[in-house]
């Protein structure tokens, strides 16, 4: 049977990118955009789809002979903490129904991300292995653990083949920042290239594991890809990239924009990356599928400033 790809929650940040290299992949015809937001302008085969109904979810999978699902939804960590319950909802509800559908169909695959808000401050902080203490302390966290232990229990009891990656902090230029932990990482480019002055939410030497979004894509892709017999972890792998704290990255920035500044003034977000470990051992995901990550601090910071200047002229040119 043809592939046909859902993706649920693609006018996200990671959505985006993510379906579009889908359709490189399979078709632009054979990959379907969902998402709750009203159609926005230049996305093709999209169609309204809230993945907490089931009905119109399992009416989708049907009428549109899905085969394999990427569900990209989720409530931010620090959004969770101000309301636990929409947050368990969001964050478990829909990936429930996901994996209930991908058993009765069957579908052919499943993809969900977890995230490195899964270890806790028990966790070890540096190389921190797939293997561990995992108590995590943020209601963001709890949910992606819980998902974790759902695809784990689906994949036993069923045999969904769900395949996931514990993400660290994503950048990208393709959407907006949102209000999320990690999301100072992309608000500085936009401020640099607007104002040269950003006001940094997380301290100076708050270190994190982070990963540029091309790469967080071709690892979703190429995990996948990959054939099942290598995928031994079902509930997630750890996925590393780079470690860096705001110095360092405004560090970078000040090689390309010498006027740059940065100052410092920690908010509720400080008390979650202090729970978080500093660098991640991926080693499971380079043995079993065979990942490594192409972009460091230095490629992604120049590649970052040379899109959004040229999207920002390309704005300006269509204002004029
Ligand atoms: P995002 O918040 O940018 O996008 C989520 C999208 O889901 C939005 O477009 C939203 O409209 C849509 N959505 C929300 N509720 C929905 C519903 N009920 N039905 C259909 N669509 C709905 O998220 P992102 O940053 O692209 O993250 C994607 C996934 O990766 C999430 O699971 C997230 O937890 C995980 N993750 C992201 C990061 C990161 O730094 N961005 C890090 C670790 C893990």
């Amino acid at each position: 049977m043809k592939d046909q790809i859902l993706v649920i929650g693609a006018c996200g940040q990671m959505g985006t990118e993510l379906t579009t290299a889908l359709r490189v992949q399979y078709g632009r015809d054979n990959v379907i955009a969902a998402d709750i937001q009203v159609h926005p302008p230049g996305i093709t085969n999209y169609m309204w789809l809230d993945v907490l109904d089931y009905t119109q979810l399992e009416k989708t999978v049907r009428e549109c002979r899905i085969t394999q699902i990427y569900l990209l939804t989720a409530m931010p960590p620090a959004s969770g903490e101000q309301n636990a319950e929409d947050a368990w909802r969001s964050n478990v509800r829909g990936l429930l129904s996901v994996l209930k559908i991908a058993a009765t169909y069957p579908l052919d695959k499943v993809f969900w991300p977890s995230s490195i808000a899964v270890f806790g401050p028990g966790s070890p902080k540096h190389n921190c292995p797939q293997q561990t203490w995992i108590e995590p302390n943020t209601v963001y966290g709890i949910s992606k653990r819980a998902g974790e232990y759902w695809c784990n229990y689906y994949f036993e009891k069923y045999g969904v083949d769900v395949r996931s990656l514990r993400l660290p902090g994503l950048v990208s230029h393709t959407a907006p920042p949102g209000r999320g932990t990690t999301d100072y990482a992309v608000d500085i480019f936009h401020q640099a290239i607007a104002t040269q002055n950003y006001t940094c939410f997380l301290s100076e030497e708050t270190c994190l594991p982070m990963m540029y979004m091309p790469d967080a894509v071709r690892a979703a892709l190429e995990l996948m890809n990959a054939p099942k017999k290598n995928i031994k972890i079902r509930t997630s792998y750890n996925l590393a990239g780079m470690s860096f704290a705001p110095c360092d990255l405004a560090f970078a920035i000040k090689k390309h924009i010498p006027a740059f500044s940065i100052n410092y003034q920690p908010d509720h977000r400080q008390a979650i990356a202090d729970c978080w470990p500093v660098s991640l051992n991926d080693l499971p995901s380079r043995q079993d599928w065979g990942w490594q990550q192409q972009y460091d601090i230095d490629t992604m910071v120049t590649d970052m400033l040379q899109n959004l200047r040229t999207e920002k002229a390309v704005c300006t040119k269509m204002l004029m």
